[in-house]
């Protein structure tokens, strides 16, 4: 349990614990995830959450996502071990290594490949990493694609007074530093490591929709400080209070993404890779993919 050291009455209650689906694709590599799933279809701005991983891959055995297509919201590819190549048809390419973030903005189309980079297939070692889907609003579904590629140095890192909770803003702001993202509508994605029994409250827009996945370890969460929550399981949190508070369990560190953003509040239509306001947008999204509009990628 807790001590009292930060204020309960302005923290944000946990309205749910919610477990990642495990599900395992093609050859073997393992997905967790928390949504969309049957409980949760989407937690707006949020429209998917997967943890890559984490799993150890054998010499040549690493997979990836061959070419296909995006329209109408963003990728966000968090890596924590393993490396990923991206190409898309605009000829754009890049690669991300730990602590790397891409944020694509698919916007009107793009088709990419996303495959483990070509020295971590070879070698093989731990994969273990993330992708988030967020949102686009209306008035920038149709917009021109678009990358922000920040290599792990140039993450603001912080350390609280006490110097037992690390953040990595990767956006927004936290412990005084400020993300180099450029976000479309207000997003916070933050990366917090606590040291055994250490305790964390970070302030929250009240207007955000709130949600943390653990990344590693078990803590507490919430007003009351007793929610429970340990790896691959993601808490939501209500609109009622300041600030999201956690505390990591006394024997072993917590690792968690604390993520949230102002819901758009518009209507979803969805379809695979598209996700658009109405279903004759995303017929168009289909037909504009397979007669080639969103591009092709050139062989290397
Ligand atoms: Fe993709």
């Amino acid at each position: 349990m807790t001590n009292n050291k930060i204020e309960g009455s302005n923290l944000r209650s946990v309205t749910a614990v919610i477990p990642a689906t495990q599900t395992v694709e093609g050859a073997g590599f393992v997905v967790n995830r928390p949504f969309p799933s049957r409980v949760l279809r989407q937690f707006d701005p949020f429209l998917l959450l997967d943890e890559m991983g984490p799993m150890d891959v054998k010499p040549g055995e690493a997979k990836g996502a061959p070419d296909h297509p995006h329209r109408g919201f963003e990728t966000v590819t968090y890596m924590l071990s393993g490396a990923f190549e991206h190409r898309d048809s605009s000829g754009h390419s890049g690669k991300l290594n730990p602590g790397d973030v891409q944020w694509m903005t698919a916007g009107s189309g793009v088709v990419h490949s996303e495959m483990p980079a070509k020295e971590f297939e070879a070698k093989g070692g731990r994969m273990h990493g993330f992708q988030l889907w967020v949102n686009l609003p209306k008035k920038n579904k149709m917009s021109s694609p678009h990358y922000q590629e920040i290599p792990k140095s140039k993450i603001p890192t912080a350390r609280s007074a006490d110097g037992r909770v690390t953040v990595r803003t990767i956006a927004g702001e936290s412990l005084g530093t400020s993300a180099l993202i450029e976000t479309k509508t207000p997003i916070m994605y933050l990366h917090v490591t606590l040291e055994p029994g250490a305790e964390f409250a970070q302030p929250v827009r009240s207007d955000y929709n709130l949600f943390v996945y653990v990344v590693e370890g078990s803590g507490y969460f919430g007003r009351d400080k007793t929610k429970v929550a340990k790896n691959h399981q993601m808490v939501m949190f209500a609109k009622d209070g300041a600030s999201a508070f956690m505390h990591a369990d006394e024997k072993s560190p917590l690792e968690i993404l604390l993520i949230g953003g102002v819901p758009i509040n518009e209507p979803i239509a969805r379809y695979g890779p598209f996700v658009m306001n109405t279903e004759q947008e995303i017929g168009q999204a289909i037909e504009d993919y397979q007669s080639g509009k969103m591009g092709t990628i050139q062989p290397a």
